[in-house]
């Protein structure tokens, strides 16, 4: 179905299968995946594990799925998980952590969600007795969402690493759009991987597949997590269906997420010519653009509807922003349309 809009930026998860992954999807030999029978499932759980430097993957159906899965395999019910304010595993998971898992958590503060090891190191009660919450588990998130798609720095990582594993404290990657990280900066999937006991990433953003998730880690990990899988609902059958796309995508997805990477960049330095307070071009790291309009004359929710009124569809977050998400969907021509009612608006 064709998109009623000259440029829909609300989200990455808005991208419409391509023909040739339809057709992937229609073709893929298929079992049920209860019984571990579904052929298509299993290829994409071991090539998304291979990427990402681990021994196994188990496929889910959403990212939420797959990060209460990686967060209930290392918290004990009473322990905590501590990652930052603006992550999506405290924000965007309505609360599923605690309610599904009776696991705690609390925040540090970042700046556009990017890490300071000194944040979650400092934060971190280690081994807290009888008195107080033991910290059990960090969660980073790369590349950041709410931040405005960030990049995590691999050194950063390697860092809280290097402690946390001292400390006896667990890693969890929310690699939503790690793939973006990936791409933007060269640095092996892998490389970023292997420094988390576990890592969940999405088929469904920038990879532009309709539906899915993946989790990797250990087997042992993974054997659990198929088991709480299948406790949260998760347990699905011939879905080898959905499992195709995903392997489509890791094929013909990839390479191209540059593409968006450029687009928002264009964009960004177009509009940040026109309205320097709003967005400046160089913190555009990957598809994500935020705007900040605190220093114009538009609400966040003003300004969204006049650039909707011109076919321009955003999204307003929070009291100072709107958020444009580049993906699979918008191509130069609608760049050039967002590009224009946006400066225009701003100027
Ligand atoms: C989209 C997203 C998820 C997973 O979302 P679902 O809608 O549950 O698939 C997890 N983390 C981040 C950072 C995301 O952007």
């Amino acid at each position: 179905m064709p998109s009623r809009w000259v440029a829909d930026l609300l989200s990455d998860t808005l991208t419409q299968p391509t023909q040739a992954m339809r057709l992937a999807m229609a073709e893929a030999p298929v079992g049920d995946d209860v019984f571990g029978e579904d052929p298509t499932v299993a290829e994409l759980e071991s090539r998304v594990a291979e990427l990402l430097g681990h021994e196994a993957g188990l496929f889910t159906p959403t990212g939420s799925m797959a990060n209460q899965l990686g967060m209930r395999l290392h918290v004990e019910a009473g322990q905590e998980v501590i990652a930052d304010s603006l992550a999506h595993v405290l924000r965007a998971e309505l609360g599923a952590a605690a309610v599904l898992s009776g696991i705690s958590s609390r925040s540090w503060a970042s700046e556009r969600g990017r890490l300071e090891p000194d944040a979650p190191l400092g934060l971190m009660s280690v081994g807290a007795g009888p008195y107080q919450v033991s910290t059990a588990l960090i969660v980073l998130e790369n590349t950041h969402n709410f931040g405005g798609g960030t990049i995590q720095s691999l050194e950063a990582i390697r860092e809280v690493r290097a402690a946390s594993q001292t400390a006896g404290v667990a890693m969890h990657l929310d690699g939503a759009r790690l793939w973006n990280a990936h791409v933007a900066t060269g640095i092996p999937l892998a490389d970023y991987g292997r420094e988390f006991d576990t890592v969940s990433v999405c088929l469904s953003k920038g990879l532009g597949a309709p539906v899915g998730s993946v989790l990797v880690g250990s087997r042992e990990h993974m054997e659990r997590a198929r088991i709480w899988r299948k406790r949260f609902g998760g347990g699905m059958r011939q879905v080898g269906i959905l499992a195709a796309a995903g392997l489509h995508a890791l094929d013909h997805h990839i390479e191209r997420l540059a593409d968006d990477h450029a687009r928002a960049a264009r964009f960004a330095s177009a509009v940040g010519a026109v309205a320097p307070s709003v967005v400046s071009p160089e913190l555009v790291e990957t598809n994500i653009v935020m705007l900040d309009v605190s220093e114009t004359r538009w609400a966040p929710a003003e300004l969204v509807d006049a650039a909707g009124a011109r076919g321009i569809r955003a999204y307003a977050a929070g009291p100072r922003a709107v958020r444009l998400v580049w993906h699979l969907d918008v191509d130069d021509a609608a760049t050039d349309a967002a590009t224009e009612v946006f400066t225009d608006l701003l100027a």
